[in-house]
């Protein structure tokens, strides 16, 4: 798997929403390279603020901010 293929599925992988076939080559791409290692665990990181900043209960405007960089991200 290439680089630019992986980006495309780390999203979903974090998400959990990767499975099968797709999950196994990325987990083997991952354990060979560091970048996207390193943008996993980004994502990871991302997703659990994402979940702290929505706990408190943010207003509207932040909570819009904080999807459009999330997707931003991907
Ligand atoms: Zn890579």
């Amino acid at each position: 798997m290439k680089c630019s293929e992986a980006a495309r599925r780390i999203h979903d992988y974090v998400s959990g929403e990767l499975e099968g076939d797709d999950r196994e080559r990325l987990e083997k791409h991952l354990e060979t390279c560091e970048d996207c290692r390193s943008c996993v665990e980004e994502n990871m990181a991302l997703r659990s603020r994402v979940r702290d900043l929505m706990r408190v209960s943010a207003p509207a405007s932040l909570r819009a901010e904080v999807v459009r960089l999330s997707q931003a991200q991907v």
